[in-house]
């Protein structure tokens, strides 16, 4: 490995400072201490790194070594002055919390962007979701903006991390692709009188059939409740429309990333002006 030469080193044992370190990122206040994450998998990593986001270690299994791939992520990784780890199956094992770890993981700097800095112009979609607390809701959300072509999330209130092993793990590489900006609800609430387009909350009980809305020409502002709660009556108010998904059936609701993505792909749909007769 090109890299070899003291810069990467070779660690076995669970008790290793590095090593445990990167084991304390499991949990949220290591996180925040450190302002950074975990993401599993070698082309994760790749594209994280083509994307621009800044690594800070590299850890792969000795059965990585000879892999081209990992070579050059390896190089890349002490070209950007991080550190490169060779570890046994086991601590990747420890690290990861699985039976089969991939053989590559990154720790790279966690980025939320700014809310003075999310105007949305034209038909650009952004998702706002109100104290989302499930880490495979919030990950399968993300993907699904990124797969949707919305333009990001806003979490407001009390949201779960983003940047957990198990919402990173959901997001199957989306994290990377798509803006997250985060803020209480009051700032919430003030960046929303300067939204220019139209703000869809949706709500069991909304008036308004979501298949009836035009939601072309102008940006649209996606707003989702809490999975227990709903949304509450501040952000309900501040809606331009409250839109409801007909259900047939004797569920209550629709779980929160399979409404937003239902939500998602109409507006997608619509915006594109996609007549589904063409579409056949
Ligand atoms: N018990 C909660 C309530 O009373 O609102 C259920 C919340 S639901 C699991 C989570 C969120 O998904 C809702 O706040 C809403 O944003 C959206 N949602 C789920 N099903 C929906 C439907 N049929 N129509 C509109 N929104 C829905």
């Amino acid at each position: 490995m090109n890299t070899r030469v003291g810069q990467v080193k070779e660690v076995t044992s669970l008790s290793n400072p590095l090593v445990k370190d990167i084991r304390a990122l499991a949990l949220k206040k290591f996180r925040d201490r450190e302002g950074a994450f975990i993401a599993e998998g070698l082309k994760l990593v790749i594209d994280a790194l083509d994307q621009g986001w800044s690594i800070r270690t590299l850890v792969f299994a000795k059965a990585g070594l000879g892999n081209p791939a990992v070579e050059k992520a390896a190089a890349r990784t002490v070209a950007a002055g991080g550190t490169v780890l060779e570890v046994t199956e086991k601590v990747l094992g420890a690290i990861t919390r699985r039976d089969n770890p991939q053989m590559v993981i990154g720790v790279f700097a966690q980025k939320f962007v700014p809310l003075a800095s999310v105007r949305p112009s034209g038909e650009d979609v952004w998702v706002a979701l109100d104290r989302v607390r499930d880490p495979g809701n919030l990950g399968t959300i993300i993907r699904t903006i990124d797969a949707a072509g919305a333009k990001g999330v806003i979490l407001v209130g009390d949201c779960t991390d983003p940047f957990s092993l198990e919402t990173v793990r959901a997001t199957m590489g989306s994290i990377f692709s798509v803006p997250v900006a985060r803020a209480s609800v009051e700032a919430f609430l003030g960046w929303r009188k300067d939204f220019p387009g139209l703000v869809a909350g949706t709500h069991l009980k909304g008036a308004v059939d979501y298949r009836s809305v035009d939601f072309s020409g102008r940006p649209v502002l996606l707003l989702m409740g809490n999975e227990q709660q709903g949304l509450p009556d501040d952000l309900a108010a501040v809606c331009g429309r409250l839109l409801r998904i007909p259900q047939a059936g004797r569920a209550d609701s629709l779980n929160l990333a399979v409404a937003t993505g239902v939500m998602l792909f109409e507006i997608r749909r619509n915006a594109l002006r996609i007549d589904p007769e063409q579409a056949k």
